[in-house]
């Protein structure tokens, strides 16, 4: 899917590409088992996702295994694919999926089942892994969802349940050596890993909406399943060589995991259980990984990452060192899974040393009474205590992130919300009166609400719970909207359409498997994007199936069959049950990184235990050891850095380029003055956008440098060694100047033989005085005439020509495509065919 005719053809072509600085492009036929890692949603939703990066470094990491990437491709690209009959390949090697020893996707969230449909579909692989043969991959999964697997269970060959990191290699090396044996064998092999879960050897019975049993009718091992554990952080690869993408992404940051687990137990948290337990990452294994992933990635943003970051207990330890390292490169440090109580002013006073990121605080309930429901364990003291702190260091906007439908929830909950938001204003405007310096000038403290209602989760104590349904979660929204602030407040709401079917896939059956398909073949697709999500389509295709799909809503038997009732996360029901009595009590279960075990039941003390690096969390804070350091601001030198751009690389947007090349002056070091401000950016200017799909020999960005380059051959060589495949800098020059006018010379290869009519239709432009087009110009229609700006247009050879277009900085200019597709009377697919090189430009 990187052919150039179907990237011009193509939104966001940049998400097909490939070419990633720090891909791994391996020998196909040197490797002994070959992996593709799929990632079913949009490659920027996919790319921001650590795991399936960690996995693919690690099996690439081995000499013998191959991992290549795809992501689910956007509807125009699908319908491209079956209309041109092309499959779906991988972002590497572009080698079809069906290729594969096996495809490894991502279990990320319930509503990207149906992509896994559409992945499998155009790789000709059938859905159902009954109808699959000996000549097809094997179809493994793994992830978040996997804990209950059961919507998808019939698609799937083997799942893993659990952390991938050491069971992906002791994967890929039995599939090395079973790959001459049949594939009911492999997956008998597959079964003795443990974690690995093998759906086609459970049958599973129902009476009516009950499941009424799980049964194993093939291959053995214990049950329940139990999940993969890796017990120290320390001890497996993470990111060193980050893939730094080359489209706009979610995530655009370097993520370091530092710490997996959360055990502060809030009851409706599926990943505080399937995460635990608590396992922190040294502090010098932090700053380690930090240090080489900024300089292998050119990334502006570190982003600390773990279910709750501010309960690392290095926290504070580490941050000022981070920031000592990193600020006056500008590149800021994130934490964006904070907890109230845990930003402290010390943690506050860091991350404001380079940026404010946003100041996003979860209280999921309005009313202390429901907090202690749900083993939140703060008040709304604490909550007001971090506002105000907040407003104090600066910040002016807090996000606020609530959940309705919470079990025991009333309407004064739903009141209680609004009033938080009441005060948490009120706050800011008396810390403002108090600290007034401290807010920016004029400024009034914003609070931006979001809401999602509550999906009841496996594994969690409220998994028997019921959801509430779309009505009354409109109605909740509804009664929250009336009692809100007019003024210095945003409500912004999960869709609850789209919660509702997540609550249908998350405690659902594998009788669902029909229901997708159904849906799928009604044409439901990306059901995670509010502008793609159609639930008529699922109403429809559950009526055809008879299905009473709401029923998954219900609140279940506390002694009925569980779906997942086979599958462990090692946290014992017992201690689900308790957490459930203790709910209604609204008693506390307080955390075990800081205080005695709860007795969940899943470490062993001997293998599996907490690892957390400082217990009691009182050393003091580091300080910073940073010596300001006085740059020197008044030296501006400026070099002009002359580079080409070819191949798939020129599918990319201007503003991908432009970060592209602000990435490659951090990997090589090259010490560019920043803007001020609060969101301080390379000073680097650039030559015009070249439209899209363009080839150019001669393009051009200014840097501003705090001193003169030592060696440019040195530097030429640095920056050539760190630019993607496709961009070469081809000389650097001491100067600033840009002249306000040129020629622009561009090479138009045609897609047919330049004939007599065509040459006519030459010649009458030449002939002519003026040549209006009407084009769009900042989103306006202009009309324009080209004439005068082309200085030449004479053929080449039989198929190309030479163009020649003046080009003044303060005036509009040309396109060389529409003054061809125009002067030739193109249609919109010869168009789409004419291949363009810049060549040069000189100053005139
Ligand atoms: S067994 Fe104890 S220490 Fe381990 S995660 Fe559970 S509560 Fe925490």
């Amino acid at each position: 899917m990187n052919q150039p005719n179907l990237l011009a053809a193509i939104n966001r072509p940049g998400r097909y590409l490939g070419e990633e600085f720090n891909a791994v492009v391996k020998n196909w036929d040197d490797a002994s088992v070959r992996f593709a890692l799929i990632f079913p949603d949009l490659y920027e939703i996919g790319m921001s996702h650590q795991g399936l990066q960690i996995l693919y470094h690690i099996i690439n990491g081995q000499e013998n295994f191959i991992a290549e990437r795809c992501y689910c491709p956007g509807a125009d690209v699908e319908k491209l694919l079956q209309e041109t009959g092309q499959p779906l390949t991988t972002l590497e090697n572009a080698h079809p999926l069906a290729e594969f020893d096996a495809l490894g996707f991502t279990l990320p969230y319930e509503l990207c089942y149906t992509n896994i449909l559409t992945v499998l579909r155009l790789a000709d692989i059938p859905f159902y892994t009954a109808d699959r043969t000996e000549h097809h991959p094997l179809v493994l999964g793994g992830g978040a969802c996997s804990m209950n697997p059961e919507p998808v269970a019939d698609f799937f060959d083997a799942i893993l349940l659990g952390d991938g990191e050491e069971a992906m290699l002791e994967i890929a090396a039995t599939l090395a050596e079973a790959k001459e044996e049949s594939r009911e064998q492999k997956l008998a092999l597959l079964e003795k890993i443990s974690g690995i879960y093998i759906p086609s050897h459970f049958s599973v019975t129902y009476s009516g909406e009950r499941v009424t049993a799980i049964k194993r009718i093939k291959g053995r091992g214990e049950l329940p399943i139990q999940r993969r554990i890796v017990t120290d952080l320390d001890n497996i690869d993470h990111l060193k060589n980050p893939l730094v993408p080359n489209a706009k992404i979610v995530h655009d940051r370097l993520g370091v995991e530092v710490a997996r687990g959360c055990t502060r137990g809030c009851r409706f948290c599926q990943a505080g259980i399937t995460y635990r337990p608590v396992r922190e990452r040294s502090p010098q294994q932090v700053m380690e990984l930090a240090k080489t992933g900024i300089a292998n990635s050119g990334f502006e943003e570190l982003a600390l990452l773990s279910l709750s970051t501010g309960d690392y207990s290095c926290i504070e330890q580490t941050l000022a060192p981070l920031m000592d390292m990193f600020a006056d490169k500008y590149i800021s440090v994130a934490m964006p899974s904070m907890r109230v109580g845990t930003l402290t002013p010390t943690i506050m006073e860091q991350i404001k040393r380079v940026r404010k990121t946003g100041f996003t605080l979860a209280p999921e309930a309005g009313s202390d009474r429901l907090r202690r429901v749900i083993n939140k364990g703060i008040t709304e003291e604490d909550l007001l205590a971090t506002c105000s702190d907040a407003f104090r260091f600066g910040w002016k906007l807090i996000k606020c992130y609530f959940m309705t439908g919470l079990p025991t929830e009333r309407e004064d909950d739903i009141i209680a919300m609004a009033e938080l938001v009441r005060k948490i204003l009120a706050t800011g405007k008396a810390t403002k009166a108090d600290f007034n310096q401290a807010l920016t000038k004029g400024g009034s403290p914003q609070v931006n609400v979001s809401v999602g209602t509550f999906v009841p989760k496996p594994h969690t104590p409220f998994q028997w719970q019921r959801q509430i349904s779309e009505e009354e979660s409109l109605a909740r929204l509804d009664l929250l909207r009336k009692k809100l602030p007019r003024k210095n407040c945003n409500l912004k709401y999960h869709s609850p359409k789209i919660s509702w079917l997540e609550g249908v896939f998350s405690r659902g059956d594998r009788r669902l498997a029909a229901l997708l398909v159904a849906a799928w073949e009604r044409g439901a697709r990306l059901d995670g994007w509010r502008e793609y999500f159609q639930p008529t389509l699922w109403r429809e295709a559950a009526e055809s199936l008879n299905m009473d799909i709401d029923s998954y809503l219900r609140a279940r038997d506390m002694e009925e069959v569980l779906p997942w009732s086979h599958l462990a996360t090692g946290v014992s029901e017992q201690f689900l049950r308790s957490e459930l009595e203790k709910a209604m009590a609204e008693s506390y279960t307080p955390d075990c990184r800081y205080h005695n075990c709860q007795q969940c039941g899943l470490c062993d003390f001997k293998t599996i235990r907490p690892i957390v690096h400082n217990r009691k969390k009182n050393l003091a804070p580091a300080e910073s050891t940073l010596t300001p350091q006085k740059k020197e601001e008044e030296q501006h030198i400026k070099y002009i850095v002359h580079y080409s751009r070819q191949g798939k690389i020129c599918y990319l947007g201007h503003l991908e380029i432009l970060q592209l090349i602000f990435r490659t002056l951090h990997r090589a070091e090259i010490p560019v003055h920043y803007s001020k401000g609060f969101h301080p950016s390379p000073k680097v200017s650039f030559g015009p956008a070249l439209p899209v799909g363009t080839e150019s020999m001669a393009e051009y960005f200014i840097m501003d440098l705090y001193s003169p380059l030592s060696s440019i051959e040195d530097t030429q060589k640095r920056l050539n060694a760190t630019l993607p495949r496709g961009l070469a800098v081809q000389a650097i020059e001491r100067s600033t100047k840009i002249p306000q006018k040129m020629l622009v010379d561009y090479q138009i290869a045609l897609p047919f033989i330049i004939d007599g009519e065509c040459q006519q239709k030459i010649d009458d432009f030449l002939a002519a005085n003026s040549f209006l087009i009407q084009k769009i110009r900042k989103k306006k229609n202009k009309e324009i005439d080209i004439r005068p700006l082309i200085t030449k247009l004479e053929k080449r050879d039989k198929t190309t020509l030479f163009l020649q277009i003046r080009s003044e900085s303060t005036l509009p200019g040309a396109k060389p495509t529409e003054a061809i597709e125009s002067i030739l009377q193109l249609d919109n697919k010869e168009s789409q065919q004419l291949k363009v090189v810049k060549e040069k430009w000189q100053a005139v």
